[in-house]
């Protein structure tokens, strides 16, 4: 058996996994500000984490995942100025940032189940854990780590040893990158906010130290403690929470405990769009509602977003999406086809090229992701089973359940073959299309056209995209 194996930030090198308990997981994700719609790009990051929790429930851990909601404090600058996101949009809006963050939050937990995304056990709201962040700030100001002034509470980096290590920063190189300060109240230029007291902030709490409302690296480090324990296995977030966000909060949990804190820390790569990170700042993004409208399938975004390595950037493409769409319908049309084969035998037996053939495919699948997650090369496995399975002219109804039960053990972990979520678009309609594009490929563009407007006709509409290819909707939708 492969040793499971991942690559840390903090250690900046592939460990050997070992939990904190054995048989048990606890995982801890950076989840949505809820602010916006969610658009591919963090759901890359959060689908990483359920590539990652899927595949250790597969390898006989019981897994604990906790995945935060930021309703509060996350400002528009990542450190510390400008803005609460939430508050920007809820004057922008004109609604009350409570009401943002609940149509917000529907938003993400539509698109996490159309793209089969097991659900956290616990989806912690930072604006109903006021009391605990204030706990834990109470203890970093009586250990030294904090100090109030006036009615701000900051965290003196000086004091935590290893601020910076995960970032592979110190704390000379940060200063000597710092802007300058506007905020003088700070003893050093990368000291944090805990607490804030900002009269114009809608969202407000009492505090010993008056009213206010908590910094964006707090609710981390304090839910986290309160669901998971001061010590556990995983962290996870996108490239960008690695600094200031997962250095603050090491600094937050590690001061407070005095204890280590997570054993592995995972950072997904950003998914990018026409070279550029997607993200709502750059307005160059897609949510995953969107891409549904334009008639792709679910678990084609699923598959898209998690079949290229995670410290990889993703390039995302309409044209990469096709291709999800026809891997998925390769291995979906093996079951159907080995099942259909397989009709009216009775005969139980496997033969042992067949088991053999099966093993091997499980095995590999199994010992990519221990690599690391290498999900390539897992998918190599996949179709190689896949291939060997369509060969086999006639197989036993053993063999044919044999397969099916691989095929259904991978999709534990890779999750695509459930939830195409089907735009339901007619055969006939299709069948069209095709047509459609063969006549244009053709340059009759007169059939071209005649044909478009019988799609039309028929309540569709047909999108084109690059290289000829096409996209049918409903002309509603
Ligand atoms: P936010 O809602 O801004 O707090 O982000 C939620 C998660 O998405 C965080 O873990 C971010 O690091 C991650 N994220 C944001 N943009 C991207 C991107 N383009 N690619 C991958 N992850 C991203
Ligand atoms: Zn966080």
């Amino acid at each position: 058996m492969s040793e499971i194996k991942f690559y840390n930030t903090f250690s900046k090198q592939v460990e050997v996994f070992e939990p904190v308990e054995a048989g048990k997981v606890k995982l801890y994700s950076c989840g949505p500000t809820v602010y916006s719609h969610p658009h591919i790009g963090n759901f890359r990051s959060f689908l990483m984490a359920d590539l990652l929790k899927r595949f250790l429930a597969f390898k006989g851990f019981e897994v604990s995942h906790i995945m935060n909601i930021t309703d509060v404090g996350h400002l528009l600058d990542d450190a510390d100025e400008g803005a609460d996101k939430l508050e920007e949009a809820a004057r922008k809006e004109k609604k009350d940032p409570l009401e943002i963050a609940a149509f917000y939050i529907d938003s993400f937990n539509a698109a996490a189940e159309m793209l089969n995304m097991q659900p956290a056990d616990s989806f912690p709201r930072a604006t109903e854990h006021i009391q605990e962040m204030i706990d834990m700030i109470s203890t970093l100001v009586d250990k030294g780590h904090a100090y109030v002034v006036g009615h701000n509470v900051y965290y003196d980096v000086t004091t935590f040893k290893d601020y910076g290590k995960l970032s592979g920063n110190t704390l000379d190189d940060l200063n000597a990158g710092a802007r300058i300060e506007v905020n003088s109240e700070k003893k050093n230029p990368q000291d944090f906010a805990l607490w804030k007291h900002d009269p114009k902030h809608i969202q407000q709490w009492d505090s010993p130290w008056g009213r206010g409302f908590p910094g964006w690296h707090i609710e981390c480090s304090a839910m986290s403690s309160k669901y998971l324990g001061e010590q556990f296995d995983f962290h996870t977030g996108g490239e960008d929470n690695i600094f200031p966000h997962h250095e603050c909060e090491i600094a937050q949990s590690e001061g407070a405990s005095g204890k280590k804190w997570v054993n592995y820390w995972m950072h997904a790569r950003f998914l990018m769009f026409d070279g550029e990170k997607m993200s709502k700042s750059k307005g160059n993004l897609y949510t995953i509602q969107e891409l549904v409208e334009k008639g792709f399938k679910q678990n084609a975004i699923r598959y898209a977003l998690i079949s290229s390595h995670y410290r990889q950037n993703y390039n995302f493409t309409f044209d990469g999406l096709k291709a999800a769409e026809t891997a998925i319908e390769k291995i979906s049309q093996c079951v159907f086809t080995i099942k259909d084969k397989a009709k009216g035998n009775a005969e139980t037996s496997v033969r042992d090229e067949v088991t053999a053939f099966i093993n091997k495919a499980i095995a590999e699948f199994d010992a990519a992701l221990c690599d690391d997650l290498n999900v390539s090369k897992a998918l190599a496995a996949v179709f190689e089973l896949v291939k060997d399975a369509n060969k086999l002219a006639d197989p036993t109804a053993g063999e044919a359940e044999a397969i099916v039960t691989a095929i259904e053990k991978i999709d534990s972990v890779l999750g695509v073959l459930k939830g195409a979520g089907e735009e339901e678009i007619p055969a006939e309609i299709v069948e069209l299309a095709e047509q459609r594009k063969q006549a244009k490929l053709n340059k009759d563009w007169a059939a071209a056209d005649e044909i478009r407007d019988k799609v039309t006709a028929a309540g569709f509409v047909i999108e084109d995209m690059p290289k000829h290819e096409y996209r049918i909707k409903k002309a509603d939708a």
